[in-house]
């Protein structure tokens, strides 16, 4: 037994379940991945005994020679992997890293932009019960009816009849890349800040296969767990000018002491991402949302693909015109074996627990090792798993076989 079963066996019980259930079904929640076994190693380590408040060489505890070393390296791999001036290592979250943004440059009270949480963007963009709604005062962008897409026109006629202190781009579900120039120019014209939540896509930039705002956002955040394939966590960047207010927003503004475990392991997710063979899994990534966007395009049949395609990680599936609604559809492929998220799409008529829509995403399965045939086979038994006539016993087989065909954490 391992020292975990000993202990707790109701926990160890959870954890060999959990790693089980990884194993044996196919993950496309677009926000997942698979942490390679080095960065969970860098996690669950003696690290997390560690208190670090502070930053390296300016520490408020002692004993942190080691942990110095790790947040430096750290922080030295994401300035180069993005091409910053600065960077901050230190945020639990994605959510805690734009609260620290906003703590560093706004003051309660004042005017935020950001996309509507129902038209695709986060909840920490101004969403009303969130410490963004709440504490600034909110204004918000949608997707045009027609198309789908951000319109940059719009986006400029809101900042100018709202004067925002900040103008947030970024998203949780979208299918297209932002105009980040376009962006900045806006909030020149306006005196707003630009911050850009890269959290989704950050892989993708790290690859060279999407647009960097790093050029032209004042802050860029993203978490490390996304595309970018690391530990649970967020991370800023930003040019020389906000480093300090940003570094004494995260701590002790917003934290306390780091979590040196997930930092070392952040370190080790920015030098994978560095290499080519990451680049070559975000190659596949793309490649696999686009067959699953073609797939399903094709089949019809009700399915209906927001914005008719994709330039990313993820394909938005709209099921306004389908029998099942976002609730049922992620059920049936649960049912199936493949795990996706049901996601309210724009003017979405059914309430946000129910939802029109299902956000399917390629990263954790191209971490798996998956290339376009295996892409099309899943995308194919997704589409079927849609139809009234399905055959849940024969998809179920299709999905083990594709598990089987890229073992997940062989040696755990
Ligand atoms: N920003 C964006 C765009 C996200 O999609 C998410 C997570 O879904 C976050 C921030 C928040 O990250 P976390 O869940 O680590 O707080």
């Amino acid at each position: 037994d391992t020292p975990l079963a000993q202990i707790d066996p109701e926990i160890a019980e959870v954890l060999g379940a959990e790693l089980r259930r990884q194993q044996s079904t196919l993950e496309m929640i677009a926000s997942e991945n698979f942490a390679p076994v080095g960065v969970l190693e860098a996690q669950g380590s003696v690290l997390t005994n560690k208190y670090a408040e502070g930053y390296p060489g300016r520490r408020y505890y002692g004993g942190c020679e080691h942990v110095d070393v790790s947040e430096r390296l750290a922080i030295q791999r994401v300035k180069d992997l993005f091409g910053a001036e600065h960077a901050n290592v230190q945020p639990h979250s994605g959510a805690q890293a734009n609260a620290a943004v906003m703590h560093a440059l706004l003051t309660p009270g004042d005017k935020i932009l950001g996309l509507e949480l129902a038209h695709g963007g986060h909840l920490t963009h101004g969403m009303r019960i969130n410490f963004s709604g709440k504490l600034y005062d909110v204004a918000a962008y949608q997707v045009r009816e027609d198309t789908g897409l951000i319109d940059m026109a719009e986006v400029e006629r809101l900042a100018k009849e709202h004067q925002p202190k900040m103008i947030v781009a970024g998203w949780s579900a979208y299918p297209r890349q932002l105009d980040f120039a376009e962006f900045r120019r806006i909030a020149d014209e306006v005196g707003a800040y630009l911050m850009v939540d890269m959290a989704h896509f950050a892989g993708l930039v790290a690859a060279g296969l999407h647009p960097s705002p790093v050029p032209h956002a004042h802050v860029v955040t993203t978490t490390t767990h996304k595309t970018l394939g690391g530990p649970r966590g967020g991370t800023i960047l930003s040019t020389q000018e906000f480093a300090k207010k940003i570094d004494s927003a995260v701590f002790p503004g917003q934290q306390g002491g780091p979590l040196e475990h997930v930092i070392a392991a952040k370190a080790v997710a920015f030098k994978i991402a560095a290499s080519e063979e990451f680049a070559e899994r975000q190659r596949r990534t793309l490649s696999g949302a686009k067959i699953l966007a073609e797939t399903l395009v094709k089949a019809g049949g009700g399915v209906d693909v927001l914005t008719g395609g994709t330039d990313v990680h993820l394909v938005l599936a709209d099921l306004r015109n389908h029998e099942l609604d976002g609730k049922q559809a992620e059920a049936r492929l649960h049912e199936v074996g493949i795990t996706v998220n049901r996601n309210a799409v724009p003017f979405d008529p059914r309430p946000p627990m129910v939802t029109s829509g299902l956000r399917i995403g390629t990263p954790a399965l191209a971490t798996r090792g998956f290339t376009d045939p295996d892409f099309a086979e899943v995308s194919d038994v997704i589409a079927k798993a849609l139809t009234p006539d399905f055959d849940a016993a024969a998809l179920r087989a299709r999905v083990t076989d594709l598990a089987a065909k890229h073992p997940l954490y062989p040696n755990l």
